[in-house]
Order: C-alpha cells, then structure tokens, then sequence
C-alpha cells in the first residue's frame, strides 16, 4: 500500500431494464409468478394480501404457504415475512 487515499466514485445503481416496482408488488408463494396487474384464468385482476399481524391467523397463513428452506442438516428453516410479503388471491379459496 502506498498510503494515498484512493479515489472512489460515488455512483448511484442504475436500475437495468424494466423497472419492475417494489417487492410487496409481488405474490410470496413458491411457484407462483403473479404480481400486481396480473390476471388470473378467469381474466379478473389477482388481489394482493398482506400477511396478518394477528399471531393466529399469521401462523395458519403461513402454514397454507409452506415456504421454508431446509439447511444443510436437513431442517426447515421456517419462512418470516417481511412488511412488504404479499400473498395474491389466487391462494385463497374462492379467490380471484
Ligand atoms: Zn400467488
């Protein structure tokens, strides 16, 4: 090292391609592929969902989804959503 500061370039991330909006845009469940705008079979827009805040029903939400990784020993490490994660309708029954 020759003790001179180096010079860094402040550059701000540039996005690439088609912006696709914030993640709470879209579905949470493995598999599923919707975000806001899409349509489902029936050609009606999909709702989005916001995961309960009531412990209850945030767990039996979240049991339906079974999104969970298992690690390296094998376990599942249980899925913990975020103030973003959204679930769209199409997981409900009777949903649109
Ligand atoms: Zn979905």
């Amino acid at each position: 090292m020759d003790g001179s500061p180096t010079k860094k370039k402040q550059r701000s991330p540039r996005i690439v391609g088609k912006y696709k909006g914030y993640k709470g845009d879209y579905c949470c469940v493995p598999g599923c592929s919707n975000s806001r705008g899409s349509c489902n079979r029936l050609g009606l827009k999909v709702a989005f969902y916001q995961i309960p805040s009531n412990p209850e029903r945030r767990k039996l939400w979240l049991q339906r989804i079974r999104r969970g990784e298992v690690d390296e020993h094998g376990r599942i490490i249980p899925f913990i959503p975020k103030s973003h994660t959204r679930i769209c309708s199409q997981h409900f029954i009777g949903g649109t």
